[in-house]
């Protein structure tokens, strides 16, 4: 439960979180001493985005970005436009992203942003007017050394763009590196837009390995189908394996056979969604969770599997592309049923390592080839998970609380040995 005055919801993705910190606790002997720096945000802004609409009337939106954690380095974290973005939201975000820089040994903290709104509700210009405010009211605490922001739901490379140019258009010169996820001609990375897909696919492979689960003819259902989940689809079925059902703000198809990504792509990008997509059947939203399946990929917002949905699911293995999907209870559940879980923490970790090296690269001001950071990426997942596994075997844990050991000591160290100022 949050002891925080302004927190005062004790069911929303914070308490996921608090949970989650508690459960590691116990593990971390001495560090245990510091472990209340974690169940507190270091700053959090919120600002008011009043904006110009097409029509000429004014609207204001709620706007957030809060710092969880910067004692490993400056903040990093994306931007989320949605309508159900609020502060507990944005607060657990900002601190899944201090946990998953620490367990990848990125130099960075962890931080959050969001606006309150629904972006397919904005024109092209409404959008850009959004979030050069947005920007321009959270400028003085962003920058490439202190907190560096990168897509999230409901933002893309082109939001990344604004965020740069009004950034720089504050300091009198183009600053590339205070955001991650660019347009690539603007200091972006290549291969960052597929990054987290990608990691998805490699941490699920090297897991699935190790339960003796095989990637040819294994059954998936894929929740969400945006640059996460249909990346991740796309990997696993070169691989061999196929996607039976998959889920989206438009519906949820199914088709045992497997879905045909080819095109369910031309499809989607027509329909901006999968509801309605001829090459499989339609199933109600609840039945998603009860299709047969030997690995699911929750890809889409936290909050979605509860004990409920944990007691139907078929999946040997469960790949958290989203951030924060399983409830603690849920999470307990599938793991009394034999379920291995690979964590948001590290299974969707693939996204923020190519923004490190998207920022390394615009420091440099020297640029990699692709294949070059697809090799640098799957290197750092690969050991991350392997450390990740072998704690939790070490420890006789779940992967997720061998994922928090491992990040917290390294967050907790830096602390320790950064001292309390002014001492
Ligand atoms: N929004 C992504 C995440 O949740 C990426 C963050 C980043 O690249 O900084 O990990």
């Amino acid at each position: 439960m949050s002891n925080l005055s302004y927190i005062s919801q004790n069911n929303g993705p914070w308490s996921t979180y608090l949970e989650q910190i508690d459960r590691v606790a116990p593990y971390l002997e001495h560090l245990e001493d510091y472990i209340d720096t974690l169940k507190r945000p270091k700053r959090a802004l919120i600002v008011d985005v009043p904006i110009v609409m097409d029509d000429g009337t004014i609207q204001h939106f709620e706007g957030y970005r809060v710092q969880h954690n910067l004692s490993r380095g400056p903040g990093k974290g994306g931007i989320r436009y949605h309508p159900d973005v609020d502060l507990n939201e944005v607060m657990a975000l900002s601190a899944w992203m201090t946990i998953k820089t620490a367990v990848l040994n990125l130099p960075f903290g962890g931080a959050k942003g969001g606006v309150r709104v629904d972006p397919r509700k904005l024109s092209p210009r409404e959008l850009e007017r959004l979030t050069r405010r947005y920007t321009s009211e959270i400028s003085h605490i962003i920058g490439p050394q202190k907190d560096i922001p990168a897509p999230d739901v409901g933002t893309n490379a082109n939001v990344m763009g604004w965020i740069m140019d009004t950034y720089s258009s504050g300091q009198g010169h183009t600053v590339t590196g205070v955001v991650t996820g660019k347009p690539v001609h603007l200091g972006g990375s290549l291969g960052r837009v597929k990054a987290t897909g990608r990691g998805v696919f490699i941490t699920g492979q090297q897991v699935a390995d190790k339960i003796k689960l095989p990637l040819e003819g294994a059954k998936i259902a894929v929740q969400g189908f945006g640059n996460v989940g249909s990346e991740a689809a796309y990997l696993f079925v070169e691989s061999g394996s196929k996607i039976v059902t998959i889920q989206d703000h438009t519906g949820t198809i199914y088709n045992p056979e497997g879905i045909n990504l080819e095109e369910l792509k031309v499809y989607f990008e027509k329909n901006q969604g999968v509801g309605g997509f001829a090459g499989a059947q339609a199933i109600s939203d609840e039945d998603f969770w009860s299709v047969e399946m030997d690995i699911l990929i929750p890809a889409a917002l936290e909050g979605q599997i509860t004990v409920e949905r944990a007691e139907k699911i078929t999946a040997k293995l469960v790949l958290e592309g989203a951030n924060g999907p399983t409830y603690p209870d849920a999470d307990d559940m599938l793991i009394k049923r034999g379920v291995t879980i690979v964590p948001d923490v590290i299974c969707n970790a693939g996204g923020v390592t190519v923004s490190y090296f998207e920022w390394v690269q615009d420091m440099a001001s020297y640029f990699w080839s692709e294949d070059e950071i697809n090799q640098r990426l799957d290197k750092l997942m690969i050991q991350a998970i392997n450390d990740v596994w072998h704690t939790a075997s070490e420890k006789a844990c779940s992967l997720r609380t061998a994922a928090f050991i491992l990040g917290c000591e390294r967050i907790l160290k830096a602390r320790m040995e950064r001292g309390i100022f002014p001492g």
